[in-house]
């Protein structure tokens, strides 16, 4: 069935290169995962594409990085303000590329263009300095500025906001910015590059190149000499590829890689709002987010509340096409990651896991999934060491704080973590010790353009939002000067 819009320019299925649109001597297709259908068929850029992307970007960025903040941020603003405005259709066809609830769709425009707005007005304040000097013919001034070209590679499961995360940062501080879209993904990509178009954002500025040759276009992003930083979300496996790849240039990274997130719920917690917020961090897109609760583990004594409360909520939630009314869980958006959900369920039910609900396919067919809870999981099974995305959640008793924060950071990853108690001094000692760079204290959603987002460990480095964000894309440049007196 063709994509209802109320503006359908904003389903475009050409590339956006160096400020013109083009067509492709061949495409790909884009599939709904809901249905199986081509959505559309989207060009095959190459690596030489790519060149001229950056080449373009290069000469944009001394006019871009000219103009002052408050110019790039107004024209920053129209474009927040139309991807605002074009809500409806930009969460459509999103939906339509990757399955999640057309609810989380439309949650996911507002949030990523909530980060376009953020930077548009932080980059106003991208204060330097001017330092005391240790001698008296001395001053000492700071200033902030831009790196220069950025490139930009994004994963398929949040379209829009992966990137508005990284381009609003880049192109407020003053960068310019070729970004690769995944190859899952490419048309909500390619609907914020006409809005953007449409916004007055200069030629070259922006980017959008895509194409089913990752390695191909990653690589030219990476060894280019012209790009001075890379902003890479995705697995942690190709993040250290792109950092092996970036190290000839010394560019700048900046990685948001895999999660492992463990939620744990003490036993003075409020039960009802951890199920509530257990249902939020675990079944959010399907459970394909790298902050998604990956592991939950829960005291002893209240096992018996917790477990059934949750299971239950678990098993009512409607799994279905994101395009339809009271869908709560889309489908997987592949088949590669449906394997991966039955090889842990799998995994955990051989080594002694029991189900207390769903544990296999959705009776839709397809990648649908059924939401599923486990109990009786225990260390050595895969679905605590791996990133299961799908929506499974592993229950793990514990007996007492120590053994949870032991348990809790025995992982490579430290991105995001959940706890639920009414203790002070034990909140204290969980937010401490937990070895990550994101915790929620009771509440399971925690992603605001307000606030750094960002991983320790295998996680990642740098920080996306907040006044921490713009760094990432900026210089300090030191003047020393000696004035003569
Ligand atoms: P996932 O697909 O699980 O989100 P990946 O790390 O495989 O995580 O992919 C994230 C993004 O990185 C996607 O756009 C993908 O196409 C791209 N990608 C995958 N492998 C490479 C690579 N070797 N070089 C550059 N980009 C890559």
């Amino acid at each position: 069935m063709p994509l209802q819009l109320n503006d359908h320019g904003l389903l475009e299925c050409r590339a956006f290169v160096a400020g013109r649109w083009r067509e492709g001597v061949r495409t790909f297709a884009v599939i709904n995962p809901a249905t199986n259908e081509e959505i559309a068929r989207v060009p095959e850029m190459t690596p030489a594409d790519v060149r001229s992307a950056i080449d373009a970007a290069y000469l944009a960025q001394k006019a871009w990085g000219s103009l002052s903040s408050k110019e790039r941020g107004a024209i920053l603003l129209r474009w927040q303000a139309l991807m605002l405005e074009n809500a409806e259709d930009l969460a459509r066809i999103l939906t339509a590329e990757m399955g999640k609830p057309l609810a989380e769709a439309r949650g996911e425009i507002v949030y990523g263009a909530s980060f376009i707005q953020w930077f548009a007005e932080e980059a106003r304040r991208a204060y330097g300095d001017v330092i005391p000097p240790p001698q008296s013919d001395r001053r000492i001034i700071v200033l902030k500025q831009p790196v220069g070209v950025v490139g930009s590679i994004t994963p398929w499961n949040f379209p829009n906001a992966m990137i508005a995360r990284k381009v609003g940062p880049a192109l407020a501080s003053g960068c310019t910015f070729v970004s690769r879209p995944s190859e899952k993904t490419p048309l909500s990509a390619l609907a914020m590059a006409v809005l953007a178009e449409r916004a007055g954002i200069p030629e070259g500025v922006l980017s959008f190149v895509t194409g089913t040759d990752a390695e191909g276009l990653g690589l030219e992003l990476c060894t280019n000499p012209k790009v001075r930083k890379v902003t890479f979300t995705g697995s942690t496996e190709v993040g250290r590829i792109l950092w092996r790849q970036c190290a000839h240039d010394i560019k700048k990274l900046s990685l948001e890689l895999g999660g492992n997130a463990p939620f744990i719920v003490f036993d003075d917690a409020d039960i009802d709002k951890a199920v509530e917020g257990a249902l939020i961090a675990k079944y959010r897109n399907s459970g394909q987010t790298c902050v998604c609760a990956n592991r939950i583990y829960v005291q002893r004594g209240i096992l018996d509340a917790f477990a059934p409360k949750f299971a239950a909520a678990s098993a009512a939630l409607k799994v279905g096409d994101g395009m339809a009314p009271g869908t709560a869980i889309g489908p997987l958006v592949d088949a590669q990651g449906l394997a991966k959900v039955e090889d842990h369920v799998e995994d955990a039910l051989v080594k002694g896991a029991r189900l207390l609900t769903g544990g296999r396919r959705s009776s839709l067919g397809g990648t649908f999934y059924e939401p599923t809870v486990l109990v009786d999981v225990k260390s050595g099974m895969k679905i605590l060491a791996e990133e299961t995305f799908g929506p499974v959640a592993p229950i793990v008793v514990f007996d007492s704080i120590d053994e949870v924060i032991a348990l809790a950071n025995d992982t490579e990853f430290g991105l995001a973590s959940y706890f639920y108690t009414r203790d002070l001094r034990r909140t204290w000692k969980v937010a401490e010790a937990l070895e990550c760079g994101i915790i929620g204290i009771n509440t399971g959603l925690i992603s605001t353009a307000e606030a750094p987002f960002g991983g320790t460990k295998s996680s990642g480095i740098g920080r996306e939002g907040s006044k921490y964000g713009l760094d990432d894309y900026m210089e300090t440049k030191y003047l020393c000067m000696d004035i003569g007196v």
